[in-house]
């Protein structure tokens, strides 16, 4: 029986992130360990209110109440076996999420802080890994079924550990040189260290998944003969497609990026330098990317505009501002506007927020202004109303409001539009919807029949739990299609939804 009364002993509690002087020197993780005391304290906060609304709010259905009290009773080898039913990969989650599970946490309802719930879920991940707990668990026996994943982000590995463990012989294909999506090159290496993936990866590969990095399919392999060599194929190849804003004068100069283009870069130089490789953050064609003693302007307001910011400070830039179209949330939420137990709109920091640089809100960029060698040297920006008319967005800037805002690198993170159109969809005679993703039937078959879509690509860009989710779902759905015995876990439909107000 779960102590009623935790919370009441308990106020919620996490570690003390890593001083931001000593932080913004390396590229490690901010976060140090709970540790056993305090996560035993805060499970203790879990009071097992009987209708558990946390596991609605989280995608993956985790069954948080039951690993809360096994961890408050110290059973750590029975918690993270509940905590891997439901989940393949909770230490990315549990580093990364952002716990729509807590914002519909019962707690909530009675004015309280909700349970620490996704600290709880990372210190039972890391505590197996620290005992050697992430043992392989290879399949019985083969199927003699095979099945092609394209993408190896979470989506995707979800998926190839599901259907190995089943017996199905699964390949990977990673078109860049290393694998885990966003998780290798996107998110950097103070919110994920790339060590916890790489055990991951080997557990996959010792379960027997087979791993071709390198490999862009539609290019170096067609969709004919990915088809002629498994019995089923999944597209996991996320909504790379970064929005841009080419209307906006100034956008070809010198010095005015995607935002992916400079964390991808700044990514790479930390994989180089743990493998003792010195390298310089440059694109693709060569071009130093690198906010080292610049006035960096970020614009967009969410995860990938935190990331630039947290690579910035790092990398020693001389200022940052961050601008964001939408005036500043408020810090509670607002019950008329998001009840309880939906995810609110609140005003969401970062720990990159408290390690400097300026938030402006209510701004849009009027001109990237050149300085007259075609290098930017300043953004040009006007306060703003947003409104939604008819579903349309209408942004009207208020006359007499612009001002300039230095700037030597400018960095666009205002978001994605789907996946990518690329030669493998046309291959397969698969196409997107009007919001650049890639539909799928209720058994996740796209309209190629035994081609199936999971993750961001179907999704559209959204988090790493609702790509496990999908990717646990559509495993399911294949392993039917070939007809596997018994059924996976499917914890979501290709319609689900988070949870909403109606
Ligand atoms: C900067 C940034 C920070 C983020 N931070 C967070 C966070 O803190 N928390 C959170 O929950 N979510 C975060 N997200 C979102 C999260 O990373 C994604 O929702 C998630 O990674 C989607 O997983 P996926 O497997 O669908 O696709 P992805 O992770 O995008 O992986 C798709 C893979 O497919 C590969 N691919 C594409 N086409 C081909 C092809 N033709 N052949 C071979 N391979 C191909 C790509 O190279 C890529 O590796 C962040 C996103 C970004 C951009
Ligand atoms: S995966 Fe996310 S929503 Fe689910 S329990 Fe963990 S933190 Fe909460």
């Amino acid at each position: 029986m779960p102590d009623p009364n935790g919370f009441l002993r308990y106020d919620r509690r996490l570690p003390a992130r890593r001083p931001v002087p000593v932080r913004i020197m390396d590229w490690r993780e901010v976060y140090p360990p709970a540790g056993e005391e305090l996560t035993r304290e805060q499970a203790t906060r879990c009071m097992d209110c009987g209708i558990p609304f946390c596991h609605d709010g989280c995608p993956l259905g985790n069954r948080i109440p039951d690993w809360n009290d096994l961890v408050r009773t110290g059973g750590w080898d029975a918690a993270v076996e509940s905590l891997h039913a439901t989940n393949n990969f909770p230490e990315f989650t549990g580093r990364l999420c952002p716990a729509p599970c807590e914002a519909a946490c019962v707690l909530g309802l009675g004015g309280q802080q909700p349970v620490t719930i996704k600290q709880v879920e990372v210190e039972i991940a890391d505590a197996a890994a620290a005992r050697g707990g992430l043992r392989p668990q290879p399949a019985p026996a083969p199927t003699g079924r095979s099945v092609a994943v394209v993408g190896s982000g979470p989506a995707g590995l979800a998926a190839a550990q599901q259907l190995a463990r089943a017996g199905h012989a699964v390949t990977v294909y990673e078109r860049d040189d290393a694998l885990g999506g966003l998780l290798r090159y996107g998110i950097p290496d103070f919110k994920l260290e790339k060590r916890h993936v790489d055990r991951r990866l080997a557990q996959l590969a010792a379960e027997g998944v087979r791993f071709r990095t390198g490999v862009d399919v539609g290019v170096d392999v067609t969709a004919e003969q990915l088809r002629a060599e498994h019995d089923a194929v999944l597209l996991a190849c996320g909504a790379l497609q970064g929005r841009d804003t080419p209307e906006t004068p100034g956008r070809a100069l010198r010095g005015v990026h995607q935002a992916m283009a400079h964390l991808v870069a700044a990514n790479r130089v930390v994989a180089a330098a743990g493998e003792g490789q010195p390298a310089l953050a440059t694109l693709p064609d060569g071009t130093p990317i690198d906010a080292a003693g610049k006035h960096v302007v970020i614009i967009g307001g969410g995860d990938t505009a935190a990331d630039c910011l947290g690579v910035a400070h790092r990398q020693g830039a001389a200022g940052v501002h961050q601008l964001d179209l939408y005036p500043e949330p408020p810090a509670d939420r607002d019950a008329a506007r998001d009840p309880w137990p939906t995810w609110p709109w609140v005003l969401r920091s970062y720990p990159a927020h408290e390690e400097g640089g300026d938030r402006v809100f209510a701004v849009a960029v009027q001109e990237f202004v050149d300085d007259g060698t075609g290098q930017v040297r300043a953004v040009r920006i006007a306060e703003v109303t947003v409104e939604k008319v008819d579903g349309r967005r209408i942004v009207t800037a208020l006359p007499g409001s612009e001002r300039e805002i230095p700037a030597d690198l400018v960095l666009l993170a205002i978001g994605f539009e789907g996946t990518e159109d690329q030669p493998l969809l046309a291959q397969l005679g698969v196409t997107r919807n009007g919001r650049g993703a890639v539909d799928a039937r209720p058994d996740w078959q796209t309209g190629a029949d035994g081609v199936f879509v999971a993750g961001d690509m179907h999704r559209g860009a959204s988090l790493i739990v609702w790509a496990i989710a999908e990717g646990r779902a559509a495993a399911a759905a294949i392993h039917a299609y070939l007809g596997g015995v018994g059924t996976l876990p499917a914890p979501v439909d290709p319609a689900r939804q988070p949870l909403a107000a109606r």
